[in-house]
């Protein structure tokens, strides 16, 4: 059948399972069932929902293997970074089992004389649009506390991962979720703005890019519903003229090297003041060849495929148009002659505006070397972009990192001498075209919750 979604395995280019897309019909007929679900859900304890997710936590655990396999057969991630990622989510859902009722605890407010107090009510189903990067993370991230939160929820994952939207909703169902209070969706993307507009659908949150941040957040505003966004980065470290160079290289090919390069929050340009320029580019060279393409099922490989040969071929265009407009290759920037979405680690110095190295986001294994005169104009450079994601200050002296960090970067996170994550107990987002809104800690459970004011007398 034509209409199949067809996975591909980016490391071979061969087919893999297709399956069934789920018509628009099913999926308004699937949102009546989450909100009549979670008028059940939101009457539970937080005890009673924690056991729940904590169990989900555990299944993870024990399909590690199963699930890090699949991930990899759609998308290309390395098992051991599969692996990983899945111990991240566990340690989630422990972290939103534990924590959730104290997020979420009524809180007294001091009106002077009188009862008042806050309580945070669930807001009913959301719809998650999810992309293909982090297959079970993204997904995690943001259901763990929207269970705990007593919402429903629904996932249109990105159309590569359909296996993995599929043994997420296993999971949660094996873990003693409500079978309709979460269901995968296999909807075309063409679709999302009518589920977004039907009155069983309370909010949305998205993660991807821009586009599709923007069509999602339109369609949100045309019916009032909330939504929250985490969309691309372009990450900046600055390494300023004090840095340990070599610790501050490995730094920097760690963030930028993260999931093969296709990460949000991976490091992408890397701005250096002049004076250390030489000596970072050869750290920076040596360092990023120490991630070596390599069978992503194999222990031990530090850089598989990219998720798609289209992904590829775009990120070798934005390489070789900067090349064309003066930036110079120091390492990579060549398509290895075989089948399979391969793209070598690349180093590039001269970044230049007007260059797509420098203006848009690499989403794979390419490093932006951006030289700055100073710590003034290197916070320049790392301000006048559209992103506001993660960034980073490598420097030895630990009160300059703090003061640039906290009150300088233009960032939802800045992290000094190391490479920026994202953690359930710390929020995670962006400013610009970054996105709005936060996930993770009691920031993010509070997003999609009525924070409710109560006086009594
Ligand atoms: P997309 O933004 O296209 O995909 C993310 C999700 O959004 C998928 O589920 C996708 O579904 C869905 N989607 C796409 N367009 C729309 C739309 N108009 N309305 C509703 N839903 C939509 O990301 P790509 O995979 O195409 O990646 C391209 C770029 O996105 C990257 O280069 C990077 O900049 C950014 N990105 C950022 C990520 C992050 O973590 N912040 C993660 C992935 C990508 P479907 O697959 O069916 O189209």
């Amino acid at each position: 059948h034509s209409d199949k979604i067809q996975t591909i395995n980016p490391a071979t280019e061969e087919p893999g399972k297709s399956y069934d897309p789920t018509s628009i019909e099913e999926a308004l007929a699937a949102a009546a069932k989450a909100h009549a679900a979670f008028r059940e859900w939101r009457r539970t304890s937080f005890n009673e929902r924690a056991a729940v997710v904590r169990k989900a936590g555990a299944i993870l655990r024990q399909r590690k293997d199963e699930f890090a396999a699949l991930m990899t057969d759609e998308m290309g991630k390395t098992l051991d970074e599969g692996r990983a990622e899945i111990e991240k989510c566990a340690f989630h859902c422990d972290w939103f089992a534990d924590y959730a009722a104290g997020y979420l605890a009524d809180a007294p407010a001091d009106i002077g004389g009188g009862e008042a107090f806050i309580t945070f009510n669930p807001i009913g189903v959301v719809l998650a649009v999810m992309p293909w990067n982090f297959p079970f993370w993204q997904v995690f991230r943001f259901v763990a506390p929207a269970l705990m939160a007593g919402n429903g929820a629904l996932l249109k994952h990105a159309s590569n991962v359909p296996g993995c939207a599929l043994a997420i909703e296993d999971v949660l169902h094996q873990a003693g979720v409500p079978k309709e209070l979460f269901r995968t969706l296999l909807l075309p993307s063409r679709e999302v703005e009518a589920l977004i507009k039907d009155d069983n659908v309370a909010a949305v949150t998205l993660t991807g890019s821009v586009g599709a941040g923007r069509s999602v957040a339109t369609a949100a505003g045309s019916v009032l519903k909330k939504c929250v966004l985490e969309l691309g980065g372009a990450d900046a470290y600055l390494i300023l003229e004090d840095a340990d160079v070599e610790a501050a290289a490995r730094v920097a090919a760690t963030a930028r090297m993260v999931n093969g390069g296709q990460s949000c929050i991976a490091g992408k340009r890397f701005i250096v003041i002049r004076s250390i320029l030489e000596p970072f580019e050869k750290a920076m060279t040596d360092a990023m060849r120490g991630f070596e393409m390599g069978d992503p099922r194999k222990d031990g490989t530090t850089l598989g495929p990219m998720q798609s040969v289209e992904a590829r071929d775009e990120i070798h265009r934005q390489v070789s148009e900067s090349v064309r407009k003066g930036a110079r290759l120091l390492l990579g920037g060549k398509v290895p002659d075989r089948p399979g979405a391969w793209y070598p680690p690349t180093v590039l110095t001269n970044v230049l505006p007007g260059q797509p190295a420098h203006d848009e986001e690499v989403f794979g294994p390419v490093a932006a070397i951006i030289a700055a005169d100073d710590e003034a104009d290197a916070i320049r450079i790392a301000n006048a972009s559209e992103f506001g994601l993660g960034s980073g200050v490598l420097t030895s002296d630990l009160d300059r990192g703090r003061r640039i960090a906290a009150h300088e970067l233009e960032a939802g996170m800045s992290f000094v001498n190391e490479s920026v994550r994202s953690d359930p107990r710390t929020p995670f987002g962006g400013v610009k075209h970054s996105g709005y809104g936060r996930e993770c800690s009691a920031y993010g459970i509070r997003e999609f919750v009525n924070i409710k004011t109560v006086h009594v007398k």
